[in-house]
């Protein structure tokens, strides 16, 4: 017989670009619609280490030019991996509650998840933008002010909302999952997040599409 793990609240923290969707969303709308080339140069320089991402994100979030209307078009043609709903609906069934933790920002993460009927479905935490005219001013509520190498600082975060004795799952690609996915009892990691957490000895489940990472749930009690 298996062991039970049900009477545990378990928790899944997914990351969203590049884990729900198949895109990095973020990087495609400033390739797509920065005003000029100043985000290859803050590019650069965060890959040359001279600044972190909050810093890269901020400069790159103020050199979009972009009306909502377009923007909003634009999000409607954002793919999910094709598991991710059935995913969540597994996990729901489960009572597992399902948590994304995201360094892109709200509006953008809320209209792709409000173009595949998910808005409103899930408790989100990410950077937030608000627009003026056809520019967008970003801003960061959940930063770690003392690190800044991340917009959004998912481990405080996670630290925040799990409590003791929670099971807690982590399912993400890049580098904002680094920090969290170290806080949790089981990863599931792919492209970047994977090759970290196999260089730095972390114990993780590869994965390649959600439809891995369902199949674990499925056959989970
Ligand atoms: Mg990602």
């Amino acid at each position: 017989m298996q062991k039970k793990s049900d009477n545990k609240n378990r928790i899944v923290f997914f990351d969203f670009d590049n884990t729900i969707t198949l895109s990095d969303v973020f990087d495609d709308i400033v390739e797509r619609f920065s005003g000029d080339d100043g985000w290859k140069d803050l590019e650069e320089r965060w890959k040359r280490s001279e600044i972190g991402s909050r810093e890269c994100l901020k400069g790159q979030v103020e050199g979009i030019r972009v009306t909502k209307r377009v923007l909003d078009r634009y999000l409607t043609t954002i793919k999910l991996d094709p598991y991710f709903k059935k995913l969540a609906g597994l996990l729901d069934s489960k009572n597992i509650r399902t948590i994304i933790l995201s360094d892109n920002f709200d509006y953008i993460l809320n209209g792709v998840l409000k173009a595949h009927g998910l808005d409103k479905t899930f408790e989100v935490y990410c950077n937030s933008i608000k627009f003026e005219g056809n520019r967008m001013v970003p801003s960061f509520p959940f930063s770690n002010y003392k690190c800044g190498n991340c917009g959004h600082c998912k481990k405080t975060v996670l630290g925040k909302i799990a409590s003791a004795g929670e099971v807690l799952f982590y399912i993400g690609d890049g580098l904002s999952d680094r920090c969290a996915s170290r806080q949790v009892d089981t990863v599931f990691a792919k492209a970047d997040l994977k090759d970290y957490l196999k260089k730095e000895g972390v114990r993780h489940i590869p994965f390649e599409e959600l439809k891995d990472v369902y199949e674990h749930f499925k056959e989970a009690t």
